[in-house]
Order: structure tokens, then sequence, then C-alpha cells
């Protein structure tokens, strides 16, 4: 990946740095993956990088959304997304989310318990509209990823239980303002292994296989997210393999006539387009340890922080061939505030910019104000 290091010269570190044409590429190849099946869809989580430009980009190749708060929804609306190509998911929806989606006419709540149910009934019984929706079940499948992104399990606090399956579609059935559609998973995040999606391909077919039993009509399967991308070797592959993904979809998956099959990526679509850039404070040498002490810390990007995420460091400026090992910190008043211990890079000194790659997923959005920081600032290719 290139780098515009004359920009970035000018800049105020820390900031993002996200190159559109790495995104293009990303969307492109994604939507390649599904041409040839006119029921697969793409959308989008808009969780993963909520940065105006890239929602606009990503709602110009036609990609639906998938969002998780009534904040999300409104960022969809204002960058272009179509409300009849959203799905709301969320454990948590509260009744002014539920009612900004009924009144924006999205295409579909992922309903993940029964008291939900019945309040979204009941909000669209006051508006006098049948709210579309499908329950997202816990299909208890270990998608062996980080075990605080792993969401299909029995243990996590998402979704419906398998075993309740039938009886919540029933329920859902004998409401006057609910219309069911179907069923979503979403069984984690940063999957790389394919096994875990063909796993879940079973696991579909046999709760369709009890859903066929009792004559209950399903129109549409919403597979999730979760396809991972490659930390450690970002120019060798930035764009993850979407064909692979969607086959392993096509080959397990056994769809009934005129079903549709939704598909919620967010990682896999935005991590590899952006990047953190910042500069090196101070080299201080410890007794035991050299530390590189950054202007960019755990509130311009938690991942390593919240869930020891790697993400591979390189200094932009340097051209020694001396390396050194460092742990790479930075400047919050935390000792959680370590961006990776140990790691070998060329000597660094004072002033040189240091980039974090992979950062475009879960980077920014996550940024906080903590210490009195301001949140970092953002700059696009050209
Ligand atoms: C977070 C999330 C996604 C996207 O997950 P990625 O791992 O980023 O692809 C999809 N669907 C739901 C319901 C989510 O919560």
């Amino acid at each position: 990946m290139q780098f515009p290091i004359d920009r970035f010269q000018q800049q105020t570190t820390p900031f993002y740095y996200y190159d559109l044409r790495i995104l293009q590429n990303t969307l492109e190849a994604a939507k390649r993956a599904v041409e040839e099946y006119d029921n697969y869809h793409l959308h989008y989580a808009i969780k993963a990088n909520t940065n105006p430009k890239i929602l606009k980009q990503i709602s110009l190749s036609g990609f639906g959304a998938d969002c998780v708060s009534g904040g999300e929804i409104k960022a969809a609306l204002a960058a272009g997304f179509p409300a009849s190509s959203i799905v709301f998911a969320g454990v948590g929806k509260a009744d002014w989310e539920i009612k900004l989606a009924l009144e924006a006419q999205i295409s579909c709540f992922n309903v993940e318990s029964i008291p939900e149910l019945y309040v979204i009934n009941d909000l669209a019984a006051e508006q006098r509209v049948r709210a579309n929706i499908a329950f997202r079940i816990t299909p208890n499948i270990d998608a062996h990823t980080n075990a605080k992104i792993t969401t299909g399990l029995n243990e996590n606090k998402f979704g419906i239980a398998m075993e309740d399956m039938v009886s919540a579609v029933k329920e859902a059935k004998s409401l006057p303002y609910i219309n069911y559609m179907g069923l979503h998973f979403h069984i984690g995040s940063q999957i790389l292994d394919c096994s875990s999606f063909a796993v879940l391909s079973e696991r579909i077919n046999e709760l369709q296989d009890q859903l066929d039993a009792e004559s209950i009509k399903t129109s549409s399967i919403n597979v999730g997210g979760g396809l991972g991308v490659d930390y450690e070797h970002p120019d060798e592959h930035l764009i993850p393999d979407f064909k692979k993904y969607v086959n392993t979809f096509r080959q397990h998956l056994k769809l009934r006539s005129g079903q549709q099959v939704h598909f919620e990526l967010g990682r896999s679509i935005v991590a590899q387009c952006g990047t953190l850039i910042s500069r090196i404070l101070y080299i201080k040498g410890g007794h035991h340890k050299k530390f590189i002490i950054l202007d960019a810390g755990f509130t311009d990007l938690i991942r390593p922080a919240m869930y020891d995420a790697f993400h591979l460091v390189q200094n932009l400026t340097t051209t020694a061939q001396k390396v050194e090992k460092y742990d790479i910190v930075g400047p919050i008043c935390e000792s959680s505030d370590v961006f990776i211990k140990d790691f070998n890079m060329p000597e660094g000194k004072r002033g040189d910019l240091i980039a974090f790659r992979s950062a475009g997923a879960y980077g920014e959005i996550m940024a906080s104000q903590y210490n009195c920081r301001p949140l970092p600032n953002s700059i696009i290719s050209e």
C-alpha cells in the first residue's frame, strides 16, 4: 500500500487515512462474488465504520445497510442507503429507535427476544403499519474467534435459542402488526476458517426442516457477517476472499424456492482501506525494555487494549537498517494503553510517522475522548 507521506507531514497527528481505491476494489470484489445469484443480497454493517465518505461510497455501490441503533439508521439514511435495504438488529432496541425504524419503513427488524416482538407489535399498531421481522436465532456454534467477538453460542446474550424458534415464529404469526419474514444469524467476527460458515449452513438447514414440518413459509435467510481479514499480512491480502465465503453458503445452504439470502459484512469491507497514522513523541529506554511513546492511544484505536487485537505497525519515516525490539504505547494514563509488546521494527526517532494497518473497521468509530483528548481526524485519498 502506498501512502502520501508528504501530505501526512502537514497533518496534525493522530488521524485516520482512508484509501478509497482499496475500498472500491473491495466493494467490487464482494459484488462479483454474488453477481451470478439474483437472490443473494449484500448489506454493509454500519457499525464497523460510519465515516460519511466511506458510507457514501458503500451506498453508491448498491449495498444495503445493517444497523444496530437508531443513530445508525439515521446515518445510513443520510448516506443514501434506501430504507427498503435497511435491516435493524440489536438485543436492546429502545422504543424511540423502533418508532424511528417504523416511520422510515425499513425492510426488516431482526428480533432478538419475545418481549421485543410484543413491543414492536404495539408500536406498529400505533402507527397502523405491519412490521417485517426476522428472528435472530442463536445457532450454538463456536466460531473459533476471540471470546469477546463470538456471538453464536448459547452463553451469549444474542438471539433466541434454537429450541424456542418454532414457538417464537408461531407467536409472531399470531400478531396482527407483525409480518414474519425469516431467520437471522450472526455467529461472530474475524472468522477466517470457512468451515464455521459451513456448520452454520447445516444448522440453518435443520431449522428449515423444522419449519417445513410445521408448514411455515420463510422468505428470507440472513446469515450475518463475520468474514475476517489478514491483519498480519495486509499487503498480501488486501481484498478478502469473498468468492470462497459466498461459495461456502452456495454449497451447504439448502434454500427453499424463492428464498432470499442476505449477508451483512462489516470488517471485511472496510478494515484494509483504513490506517491510523501517529507520530513518535519519545523513545524511552527502560532498564529492561525500550518504549516507543506515540501521540495515539487507545482513545484512537481501542482494539489492542480491548481484544488483544494485532495491528501491523510500520514506521513510514525511517530508513534505518538497525532493528530494535519495542513496546509501542500511547499517552493515556492507563497501563492497558499498549498497542503491542516486544515488537521488532527499524530503529525509530522522535517525529517519525507510525502507521497502524488494517484499522478501517472498529477503529475511528470506537474512538473516545477519555483524558479530554480530541477525537482523531480523518483524511481521504485523492
Ligand atoms: C457486527 C455485526 C455484523 C458485522 O460483523 P463483521 O464481523 O464486521 O462482518 C453483522 N451483523 C450483525 C448483526 C452484527 O452485529
